[in-house]
């Protein structure tokens, strides 16, 4: 496995910008796990399958082909072969995403994956339990947080240049009813594995967080230089 680079956190805290500019800046691979959570929701809210029937749910998945490709700036994710990249997207596939989460199967599913695209080459992945489970042995493990107000700004202005409508207290409702399952679920529940540095972005611009990812990266005696790792 290559050099690896973790960034958890709850929804909103600034995970994929940080770590995009991360990965930009160092020459590394962009990998959006919650794109694969979202891209299996999609294929089961397009199959009109319930997720409330776990049976149908894991035989809608278990052939889902998932993927993610291009750069740090511009990551497609794949479904089947289809560019999903927008659709996946809208609040119903996040309220999709999250509860599917919780179910093991489709944790399972995502595990085999995620670890896959750890063997292109060294990276900066994102998501809820990559420190703790899916890369227990990353070289470098950050937890990004923030005030729940502070992300539902975040998410919402991010929603709005995605040209996707919805009301400020819309998305706080939808981010902290999805944390509170991230964090409440049996099985590799969001929180920060105990070698994380913890990282509160509630007062933090962009650059000063992208900054402070990128010490402790650089930091590290393993990591790669930019002209050794494209
Ligand atoms: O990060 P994003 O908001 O796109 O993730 C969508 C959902 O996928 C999250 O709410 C979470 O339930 C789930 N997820 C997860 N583990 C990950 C990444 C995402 O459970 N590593």
């Amino acid at each position: 496995m290559s050099f690896v680079v973790t960034i958890d956190g709850p929804a909103g805290a600034g995970k994929s910008t940080t770590a995009r500019a991360v990965a930009a800046r160092l020459g590394f691979h962009y990998v959006d796990t919650g794109a694969l959570y979202r891209a299996l929701a999609l294929k089961v809210q397009e199959s009109g399958v319930s997720p409330d029937d776990p049976a149908a749910v894991r035989r809608c998945i278990e052939s889902a082909q998932v993927d993610l490709s291009g750069s740090p700036d511009h990551t497609h994710v794949w479904l089947d072969g289809r560019d999903v990249s927008r659709e996946i997207r809208t609040p119903a596939v996040s309220e999709l995403s999250s509860r599917l989460a919780a179910m093991p199967d489709v944790r399972a599913r995502l595990v085999e994956t995620q670890r896959a695209l750890a063997l292109r080459g060294p990276l900066v992945a994102e998501g809820r339990d990559l420190g703790t489970v899916v890369f227990p042995a990353a070289e470098v493990k950050i937890f990004l947080d923030a005030s729940v107000d502070e992300r539902a700004r975040r998410r919402a202005r991010d929603l709005q240049e995605r040209g996707i409508a919805a009301s400020l207290d819309e998305v706080r409702e939808e981010i902290v009813r999805r944390d509170r399952r991230d964090r409440d679920r049996a099985q590799s529940p969001l929180r920060p594995s105990d070698d994380a540095k913890v990282i509160d972005t509630t007062e933090m611009d962009l650059e000063p967080q992208v900054e402070a990812v990128l010490a402790v990266v650089t930091a590290h005696p393993a990591c790669p230089r930019v002209e050794e790792s494209r």
